[in-house]
């Protein structure tokens, strides 16, 4: 059994160094990825929980690898903020989003709510504001409702720096969301604090809660407690009817989730929107 004991410490140490070799070759081609611009956006579509109409979506970035196909985000998002690359792609995502929110506009889509990813890597950097500055001063820009979505570790870390930027952009006429919200360790303090007018529920919460009490109460916790404080809830990760009624029961306000429609390419996501008015 030594035997078998060193044979597994090789093969972790092998398995670990196939994670490093993966990740040290990511991150090459990331920079390449870049100027070659293999990036493209899904949109997920977002619908009030009453009406079932289809109010906003959400933008999630799709690294399309020449070689190695289609590269999660999870992956390589955390190789991106690691390495401060995450400050171009997001620069780009934000621009893409808005260009294609102008283009849905110009068909005759209604207006609707647009939230993009913001990591906390981008938030500690002053080109945020002027970026956004930026994007603001297109034509069109007063017709999209633009929300930033970012995770509790953003306030969490910040200091009166992040707050008062996040200020300065909040007078630019976009909102902000709470991400993943009850993963972290955030207080009601800081929703009191930051001006998020927003919260997702993560959908680890949302998945279990027919199966888990706990889960649930968690749930209609969150609800009533961000609608006293004047926020608006969105459920991620809605998959079933029981999980979209038990929602909709608790007033929550907006869900998302594969039930209603995975992410999809600009072009399915216009379509989606159509069929959601025509009926
Ligand atoms: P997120 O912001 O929590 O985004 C939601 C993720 O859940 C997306 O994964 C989405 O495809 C997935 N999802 C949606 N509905 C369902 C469902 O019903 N069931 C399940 N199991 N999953 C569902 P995706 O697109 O792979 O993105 C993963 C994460 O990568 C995102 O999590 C976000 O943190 C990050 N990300 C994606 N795009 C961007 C971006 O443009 N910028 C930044 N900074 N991060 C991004
Ligand atoms: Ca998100
Ligand atoms: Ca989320
Ligand atoms: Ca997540």
């Amino acid at each position: 059994s030594k035997q078998l004991g060193k044979n597994r410490c090789q093969f972790y140490s092998s398995d670990m160094q196939e994670t490093a070799r993966r990740r040290v070759q990511l991150e090459a081609e990331l920079r390449v990825a870049i100027e070659r611009r293999e990036f493209v956006l899904y949109y997920q579509p977002i619908i009030d929980a009453g009406s079932g109409h289809v109010t906003g979506a959400e933008a999630l970035v799709r690294w399309q690898h020449p070689l190695r196909g289609r590269v999660s985000p999870d992956e390589f998002i955390a190789i991106a903020e690691d390495t401060g690359m995450i400050v171009p792609i997001g620069a780009w995502v934000l621009d893409e989003a808005l260009r294609q929110a102008n283009e849905w506009l110009a068909q005759g889509l209604p207006e609707l709510r647009l939230a993009v990813n913001v990591s906390g890597v981008q938030f500690r950097e002053q080109g945020l504001l002027e970026l956004i500055a930026q994007a603001a001063r297109k034509p069109g820009f007063e017709r999209i409702q633009l929300v930033l979505e970012i995770t509790e570790s953003v306030l969490m870390q910040s200091s009166d720096a992040t707050e008062a930027l996040m200020r300065e952009i909040g007078k630019l006429g976009i909102n902000y969301s709470l991400d993943d919200f009850g993963t972290g360790y955030s207080s009601l303090s800081y929703l009191k604090r930051f001006p998020v007018d927003h919260v997702k529920i993560d959908r680890s919460f949302v998945s279990d809660c027919l199966d888990d009490v706990n889960d649930a109460l968690l749930v209609e916790a969150i609800i009533n407690m961000a609608h006293s404080l004047g926020l608006n809830v969105t459920a991620e990760g809605v998959e079933t009817e029981s999980q979209r009624e038990f929602l909709s029961a608790r007033r929550c306000d907006f869900l998302q989730g594969y039930l209603i429609s995975p992410p999809l390419p600009a072009d399915e996501f216009r379509s989606f929107v159509l069929r959601s008015r025509a009926t």
